[in-house]
């Protein structure tokens, strides 16, 4: 077994090194203040977009998207296993680096989505100017009146009306939807609410941000932030917003299969970012433990905040191996044989880097709670990973019900 990064990766990972010390790192500050002095703090600052010209003139652009049968000639061409390394280093800056380098959710799974299942119509007006990272996008499913977790439960209408489709639903948590950059929508809803099988029922379409009957109606607060630096997470009302036939994606009934599709490179991809916070909060804690003296000696020469390094390290290593494995699973066996490892890190890795955060957090003391140091909105960014894409537990059973199923 070779744990070396090729060739290709380790020239990517300098190259992207490079570019976190020399421009995502100095632009947090100054995004902090450009937020500040825009009319409305959902406005992208100026230096977000500066990133993104200078990522894009050095070739660090559509990491995320693998090679193969859907993602050729879209993206970098880089397989899980290659990107995983770089998706870390992002993760160190969650709010600046994967919006750089036009790789950050909700957009990375609904490029996926476009690239595999949608029409040459809807890939040249959505797809083609979400690679060039002209435009937004986000991802409609959950629902504040229904268990989410369950897909089967999603109300939302989707019916056909001539060669039009209206939709009619109330959706909440929709990342990235504050953005006045977020231009369309994937509405997951049902097209066949009473269809006898219901993973049938959902269908996903595209809707316009524009479209009459759409209103984004207030932003949704993740532990008090507004989390500005991802677009927020809006309640988004549709009130029967008609669109054209030609925005479904795929065909009627095949909502539920491409959501299946579209979670699974998501799911590696917010765990790859989570190794990346890990990281720095523990280079955080290093820097603060030798550097703050309580009681006549550097906190660093305390046992308990020794462990609490050391045990970051051991969590942070045992996570990245396991991540890695389902990298190479995903690239060798697909995203249905890496089944089992993908609900696993999912389980394993915002738990594990939280418990790492909390402990960054009270290293700080007070300024670990404060604005004046980034754990603060990290620990709430990684605590909200152990629902956003399904919670914990629903992995938990479905890892279970395929463990248990080979002694029944
Ligand atoms: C910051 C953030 C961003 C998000 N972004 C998006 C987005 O962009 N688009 C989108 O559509 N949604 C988004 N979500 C919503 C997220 O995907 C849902 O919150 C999640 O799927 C759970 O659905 P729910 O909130 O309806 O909880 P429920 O389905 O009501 O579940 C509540 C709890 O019940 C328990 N539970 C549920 N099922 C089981 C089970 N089978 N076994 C044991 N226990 C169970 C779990 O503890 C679970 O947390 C986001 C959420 C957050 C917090």
């Amino acid at each position: 077994m070779d744990f070396a990064f090729d060739t290709r990766t380790e020239e990517l990972r300098e190259r992207l090194l490079a570019f976190m010390d020399a421009y995502v790192y100095p632009a947090e500050d100054v995004a902090r203040e450009q937020r500040e002095r825009l009319a409305s703090p959902w406005d992208t600052p100026a230096v977000v977009g500066e990133l993104k010209a200078e990522a894009r003139r050095q070739g660090l652009w559509n990491l995320f998207l693998p090679d193969g049968e859907h993602g050729a000639g879209h993206g970098a061409g880089l397989t899980n296993l290659q990107y995983a390394p770089l998706a870390e280093i992002t993760g160190r800056s969650p709010n600046l680096a994967p919006t750089a380098l036009n790789c950050a959710a909700p957009d990375t799974g609904n490029m996926e989505v476009l690239a595999q299942f949608g029409s040459e119509r809807q890939k040249k007006q959505w797809l083609e100017p979400l690679l060039a990272g002209e435009i937004r996008s986000a991802f409609a499913m959950t629902e504040p009146e229904v268990a989410s977790s369950d897909a089967t439960n999603v109300r939302t209408s989707i019916e056909r009306d001539g060669d039009e489709y209206v939709v009619t639903g109330r959706k909440w948590y929709i990342s990235g939807a504050m953005n006045p950059d977020c231009a369309v929508f994937i509405v997951m809803g049902k097209t066949d609410p009473d269809g006898a099988d219901v993973r049938r029922q959902q269908s996903m379409i595209l809707v316009p941000r524009d479209t009459p009957g759409v209103e984004v109606r207030r932003a949704m607060r993740v532990y008090g932030y507004e989390d500005h630096g991802h677009g927020g997470h809006a309640e988004v009302v549709f009130d029967h917003a008609r669109v054209p036939a030609w925005h479904l994606i795929g065909e009627e009934g095949g909502g539920f299969a491409i959501a299946q599709a579209r979670l699974g490179p998501g799911r590696i991809h917010h765990c790859m970012r989570l190794i990346g916070m890990a990281e720095r909060a523990i280079e955080l804690m290093c820097r603060r433990a030798v550097s703050r003296t309580a009681f006549g000696r550097p906190l660093a020469e305390q046992g308990v905040v020794r462990n609490w390094i050391a045990d970051a390290r051991v969590t942070v290593e045992q996570l990245r191996l396991l991540v890695l494995k389902t990298a190479w699973l995903m690239d060798t066996v697909g995203n249905r044989g890496a089944h089992t490892e993908i609900q696993a890190i999912k389980i394993a890795t915002p738990r594990a880097v939280v418990d790492i955060l909390d402990r960054a957090v009270q290293l700080y003391g007070a300024g670990g709670v404060s604005q004046d140091f980034p754990l603060a909105e990290l620990w709430a960014g990684a605590r909200t990973l152990r629902l956003a894409d399904g919670p914990d537990e629903v992995h938990q059973r479905s890892l279970a019900r395929r463990e248990l199923s080979r002694y029944a």
